[in-house]
C-alpha cells in the first residue's frame, strides 16, 4: 500500500528521492543534483524511470538531469513560472494543479520564498511531500528571491498538511539547523531529544531526512513563530508571526 520511497544522497549534502508504485512498476525521481547515484539506485532495484519532478531552478537540484535522461528517458515536470530557467519541460505545472505521477494524485503547491517559483509536490494517498529548499528538517531555505512574508505563507500551507505527512527535503542540514534552533528555544524538550536522535543518526551515517510534519511542528523554529513561548523568548510578544519569522530567519542568516 502506498508508494515506496528511497532517499538518495547526492553531492556533499543534497538529497534526491525516488518513488515507486509496486503495482504498476512506475518510478519517479524528485530533483537531480547528479545522475550517477540515482542511476545506481534505480539499477540496483530494477526500477525503470517514468517521470522526473523538479522543485526549483538551482543547479544543485537540476544539473544531473541531462545525463540522467541520456540513460533513463522520462517525462520532465516543473513549474511553468520557471520554465525559462529550468531544463526543457514536458509538462509545465502550477500551484493548485493535480497531476498523476506513479498512478497517484500529486498536488502541486507553490512554496515560493527560497526562490520565486519553487514548488512542492504533495502525494496525499502516500502521505509524502517533496519540499526541497522550502520547509527543511529543523529549518527552511534561505530567502534568495522571496520576502519573509512569502516564505512564511508557503510554510504555513505546508504546516496545514496532515501531521503524519513525511517531509522530504533537499539537504542534510539538520544538525547545523538544530544548533541554531536550540538558541531560539532552549527550553523545548522535544527539540533537545530530537538533537540527540540526530547526533546518533549522523554518527551512524544515516540521513535525518525525511521527517514527519508532526515532529517539525514541535521542533522547527520556523514553524513555531506564532507560539507565545517562542515570541516570549525573543521579546516579541506583540509582534505578528510574520515579523517573528523575519527575525528568526535574519538570525539564522548570521548564525
Ligand atoms: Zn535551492
Ligand atoms: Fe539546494
Amino acid at each position: 500500500m502506498g508508494l515506496d520511497l528511497v532517499t538518495i544522497p547526492c553531492l556533499s549534502d543534497n538529497y534526491a528521492f525516488a518513488i515507486h508504485n509496486p503495482n504498476t512498476g512506475e518510478t519517479a525521481v524528485i530533483d537531480v543534483p547528479e545522475a550517477n547515484p540515482i542511476l545506481e539506485e534505480l539499477a540496483s532495484r530494477n526500477w525503470t524511470l517514468s517521470d522526473v519532478l523538479l522543485t526549483h531552478h538551482h543547479w544543485d537540484h537540476v544539473d544531473g538531469l541531462a545525463r540522467l535522461l541520456e540513460k533513463a528517458p522520462a517525462r520532465v515536470i516543473g513549474a511553468s513560472a520557471d520554465a525559462h530557467r529550468l531544463p526543457p519541460l514536458d509538462l509545465a505545472i502550477q500551484d493548485g494543479d493535480t497531476i498523476t505521477v506513479c498512478s497517484e494524485n500529486c498536488e502541486v503547491m507553490d512554496v515560493s520564498g527560497h526562490t520565486v517559483g519553487h514548488v512542492a509536490f504533495h502525494f496525499p494517498q502516500s502521505g509524502l511531500v517533496f519540499t526541497a529548499d522550502s520547509l527543511m528538517a529543523l529549518g527552511c531555505g534561505r530567502l534568495f528571491e522571496g520576502t519573509p512574508e512569502l516564505m512564511y505563507n508557503s510554510l504555513s500551507k505546508l504546516a496545514a498538511l496532515p501531521p503524519e505527512t513525511l517531509i522530504c527535503s533537499g539537504h542534510e542540514y539538520t544538525a547545523a539547523n538544530g544548533k541554531f534552533a536550540v538558541t531560539i528555544e532552549p527550553d523545548n524538550a522535544r527539540l533537545t531529544s530530537r538533537l540527540n536522535a540526530i547526533a546518533v543518526a549522523r554518527a551512524e551515517g544515516q540521513p535525518t531526512v525525511p521527517s514527519t510534519l508532526a515532529l517539525e511542528l514541535e521542533t522547527n523554529p520556523f514553524l513555531r513563530v506564532h507560539t507565545g513561548s517562542l515570541k516570549a523568548n525573543l521579546g516579541m510578544l506583540d509582534a505578528s508571526a510574520t515579523e517573528v519569522f523575519a527575525e528568526v530567519r535574519a538570525r539564522k542568516d548570521t548564525f
